[in-house]
């Protein structure tokens, strides 16, 4: 074996340095572990990241994220490591939205707990009057009972038909906002989930819904972030690839891959569910670690280049024509007073687009948005496509997501797939690994207190 690295015992290993990771690494380190963080790939930032397109010499992101003012963990992660500049929170939600019926906005009132849509809603126009009162009827339905758990075998869409929903609501409010935050249909993703989250949206008032935009290329955060953790002491390790866990009386004892063997009593993996299901089968650990099989949700991300200023906003919604955001990304990284503009158009849950050549998507994108926008023609175009975005949390998958423990000593689990009652978004990938960490933590501190009896 190579380059054989060994931990001393009682150190943390942290597997992965996504969002998860690295929560996980940075609330370790602060209860004084000393933590190591083993990463594949060669940098931090998992499914968040950039690279520079050659043609137009910018550095674009593998997909324009978005937070709301309810993401409280991630914004605190930023905010220790002087990040939190990086995101601009509107001082209210306001989303300017371009349906083929009407040009409308959606947007918060300062009014008191989840009313603060209420006005907002009465006036969009993409619905007729009526259904905008259904839309209010449901949104307070939402809020009526103590667990959406018992929602889990329903699908969304079933559920808001059940509240007298109409096609034309679900496609132009509930899946326009909803596919983004859950980047699902609302007849592929559990009623529960659905529920949970637009309570949330709803309940934790005008302050929570607010949107908040990324102002700084991706890795620039992430990187950002990994320093930060380096200076406290955290070691990271590119280029690691995890593929055996070694255990022994039912104890995590080491890692191992072909860049060498990690010796550790606690260890976080934060690997999506196919990897992690991957790595504990070739372990010979499935009888003790089980794992769902989710399926996954593609999210595309098409670039589109501009030789003048187009668009004087930072972005706009597009509830029919694939449910798509278009962001002002020149705007928002500052550049806006150059002459020219980049625009991507963020199209959630797009499954449907998974057998088209990625050439005709593009060329069908900036013709939709050239058309519904009357924008000139783009110079040219670049996709971006993730098929495994997230996981898709189809009705019974919120049952099936796992906490953090195993059923192995100092084996702990984190990622945004895992049981956190949020879809999968940076605040459930930040909260997990914040979780992950506090198990490990409460661990040693048992170990540490039973010792000291003994002796
Ligand atoms: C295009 C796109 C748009 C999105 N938009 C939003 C948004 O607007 N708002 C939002 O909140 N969220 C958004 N998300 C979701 C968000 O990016 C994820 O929820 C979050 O980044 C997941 O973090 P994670 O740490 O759980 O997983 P990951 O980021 O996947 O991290 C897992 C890490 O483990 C590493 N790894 C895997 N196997 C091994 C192994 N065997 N050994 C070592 N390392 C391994 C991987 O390389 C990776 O770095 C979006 C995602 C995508 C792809």
């Amino acid at each position: 074996m190579a380059d054989a690295q060994i931990n001393q015992p009682g150190d943390a290993i942290v597997v992965g340095a996504g969002w998860s990771g690295l929560s996980a690494a940075f609330h370790l380190s602060r209860q004084g572990f000393a933590v190591t963080v083993l990463e594949q790939t060669r940098q931090s930032g998992g499914r968040t990241f950039s690279f520079c397109d050659k043609r137009s010499g910018e550095l674009l992101d593998n997909g324009e994220h978005v937070l709301l003012g309810l993401c409280n963990h991630f914004q605190q992660l930023l905010k220790a490591a002087d990040l939190d500049s990086a995101v601009r929170f509107q001082q209210l939600l306001h989303v300017p939205v371009a349906a083929a019926s009407a040009n409308s906005s959606l947007g918060s009132h300062k009014l008191p707990g989840s009313l603060h849509l209420a006005p907002s809603v009465l006036r969009y126009r993409p619905l007729l009057p009526l259904e905008r009162v259904k839309v209010l009827q449901a949104g307070l339905a939402m809020q009526m009972f103590s667990s959406a758990d018992v929602f889990d075998d329903v699908s969304f869409a079933d559920w808001l038909k059940g509240h007298r929903q109409s096609a034309n609501a679900i496609s132009a409010f509930w899946e326009a906002i909803g596919s983004g935050l859950l980047n699902a249909r609302a007849d592929k993703v559990s009623a529960a989930l659905a529920l949970k989250t637009f309570r949330m949206l709803l309940s934790e008032g005008w302050n929570g819904a607010r949107l908040g935009l990324f102002i700084r290329p991706l890795s620039e955060i992430t990187h950002g972030f990994q320093s930060y953790l380096e200076r406290r002491g955290v070691r990271f390790h590119f280029g690691c690839t995890v593929d055996a866990i070694e255990v022994q009386n039912s104890q995590v004892i080491a890692l191992s891959g072909p860049n060498g063997r990690w010796t550790a009593d606690s260890v976080i993996l934060t690997l999506p569910p196919d990897r992690l299901a991957k790595l504990v089968r070739e372990s010979g650990l499935t009888p003790k670690i089980a794992l769902p099989k989710f399926e996954f949700s593609p999210i595309l991300n098409v670039y589109l280049f501009y030789d003048s200023k187009v668009l004087g906003h930072d972005f706009t919604l597009l509830p029919d024509d694939l449910g798509a955001m278009i962001f002002n990304r020149s705007r928002l990284l500052g550049a806006a007073k150059a002459e020219s503009t980049t625009l991507v158009v963020s199209i959630s849950a797009a499954d449907n687009l998974r057998e088209m050549p990625m050439q005709d998507i593009s060329a069908m994108v900036e013709k939709m948005i050239r058309t519904r926008l009357k924008l000139p023609k783009a110079q040219h175009s670049r996709s971006v496509w993730q098929a495994h975005a997230t996981f898709l949390a189809r009705p019974g998958s919120e049952r099936l997501r796992p906490g953090n423990k195993t059923a192995i000593g100092g084996l702990y689990l984190a990622g945004d797939w895992t049981s956190t009652g949020w879809p999968a978004c940076l605040e459930g990938a930040v909260l997990s690994g914040q979780n992950a960490a506090r198990e490990t933590v409460l661990r040693s501190e048992r170990t540490r207190l039973h010792t000291a009896n003994e002796t």
